[in-house]
């Protein structure tokens, strides 16, 4: 090794001397003796890596507290940081769908918080399972005869198939046969749930004659499949679930509709777009029907199945249930979010997802000029900004088509660089709450429908 290197090297402070700074010590005291050194030992072999490379010290040896605190800034940081969702999505499956209520949250506290009756009978009437009280309030939103309740929605249809076709066949329209985002497509779930995928129809048009023609004494299941996040336009034709119910109790086959998002509330009282409904199925006379629990529903990430008591008596029954069962948390939070619909009126002003949903634009527009004012004068010769109208979209799901009109505050690049334009973007993912936008049109959009707290974000930009 060459003297140059060794005199680099002794420049590097001994870990026993960083330990004893005045600048280290509060973050000893802190964060322990173990975490710091070890901490210390990265950075120290990181340097030496750098001076073998780059025959030179690392900046940041210049001040190890300082590099040091940076480190620890980043490792202490949550991998479930909070965000503003400024995308204009508003169930935005990647910043985690749903808010949840006031009373889920409090609901999931006190479940955590204290041992609670998830599976104990206080009045010896033999609850059976955990779903229990959250099924029994479904049945009565619903008027289904039973529920399920498992991880997410792909594990409700996934339970559902193998609980109700174990080896047998499944009709599905060739219309039906999606893919939603990570790697939920239909096809898929049926071979990992032992069932065999008969296709019927064409991918613009399914008849009843073609479910009818399909089935024969292998048939387990006609499934329907809500097309939630695409749609085919121009000659097309689809079976109504009323229909396929009729066929499938005429010849005792039970079936089931996997709706994706669904809403038990009827969106359009809002001014919002049509989304089937779980309890307009179940009075059809579908047997079985799947939804999330944390896109329109605007609760905790769960899969619900609601259906035939003796059908749903099979889900409960089976192995993978006891795989895919949730815990008292989502219970807890599900059960505190189905209250709210008993008090429909209440539910805009409580019900987060619906509250962001159901704003007037002009809310928005007015949020987006006051920002204006307050932020346009730390932007002065780099970007002009603008209040601008734009539309948001529901998300998870639900069509993209459907648009929702709102409000941005837009940020254009003086010098017209679509760079610089990334530059702001990434500094701002950097923030300590990170702002998420979306670039268009050669302009940052910050759509205000999801901003419930103007002034975090003023301050979080100006700093
Ligand atoms: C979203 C969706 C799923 C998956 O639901 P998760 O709760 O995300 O597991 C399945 N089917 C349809 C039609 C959907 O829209």
């Amino acid at each position: 090794m060459s003297t140059e290197f060794q005199q680099l090297y002794s420049q590097l402070p001994a870990i026993d001397r960083l330990l004893r700074d005045p600048a280290v010590e509060p973050n000893v005291a802190k964060h322990g003796q173990t975490l710091i050194s070890e901490l210390l030992r990265q950075m120290q072999a990181q340097a030496r890596e750098f001076i073998k490379t780059q025959q030179q010290l690392p900046q940041w040896c210049q001040d190890w507290p300082k590099a040091l605190q940076e480190r620890l800034d980043q490792q202490q940081r949550s991998a479930l940081q909070p965000v503003f969702n400024l995308s204009g999505t508003v169930l935005h499956t990647n910043l985690g769908r749903a808010l949840l209520a006031q009373p889920a949250i409090d609901a999931v506290v006190r479940s955590m918080t204290n041992a609670v009756t998830l599976e104990y009978d206080l009045d010896g009437a033999g609850r059976g399972h955990r779903d229990r009280a959250v099924a029994d309030l479904l049945c009565q939103l619903t008027g289904a005869e039973d529920a399920c309740i498992v991880n997410n929605n792909a594990a409700a249809v996934l339970l559902m198939l193998a609980a109700v076709a174990p080896g047998q066949q499944v009709v599905v329209s060739r219309g039906e046969l999606v893919e939603i985002g990570g790697a939920f497509r239909i096809p898929d779930v049926m071979r990992q749930a032992g069932c065999q995928l008969v296709e019927v129809g064409t991918t613009n048009r399914t008849h009843l004659k073609d479910y009818r023609a399909a089935i024969n004494e292998q048939t387990g299941l006609l499934m329907k499949v809500h097309t939630s996040n695409y749609c085919i336009q121009g000659f097309t034709a689809a079976v109504d679930e009323s229909e396929l119910a009729v066929l499938g109790s005429e010849l005792n086959i039970p079936t089931a509709t996997d709706l994706g998002s669904g809403s038990l509330i009827d969106m359009t009282q809002y001014g919002l777009p049509a989304e089937p409904m779980p309890q307009r199925l179940i009075a059809a006379g579908v047997d079985l029907v799947t939804f999330s629990g944390d896109k329109l529903l605007g609760g905790p990430q769960a899969g619900i199945i609601v259906g035939k008591k003796a059908l749903i008596a099979r889900l409960q029954q089976h192995p993978l249930k006891r795989a895919l069962r949730v815990g008292k948390i989502t219970l807890a939070a599900l059960e505190a979010t189905l209250r709210l619909y008993q008090q429909p009126e209440l539910l805009a002003e409580q019900l987060p997802t619906l509250r962001l949903l159901t704003r007037p634009q002009q809310e928005m527009q007015a949020s987006a000029e006051r920002l204006l004012n307050q932020l346009a004068p730390q932007f002065v010769g780099l970007f002009e900004l603008r209040s601008e109208p734009c539309w948001s979209q529901i998300g998870s799901g639900s069509l993209p088509v459907d648009r929702l009109p709102s409000y941005a505050l837009t940020f254009a690049p003086l010098d017209g660089r679509g760079s610089t334009l990334e530059t702001l973007a990434q500094q701002w993912r950097r923030l300590p709450q990170p702002v998420i936008g979306r670039i268009n049109d050669g302009k940052l959009w910050l759509d205000l429908r999801c901003l419930e707290q103007e002034g975090a974000l003023v301050e979080a930009l100006i700093a």
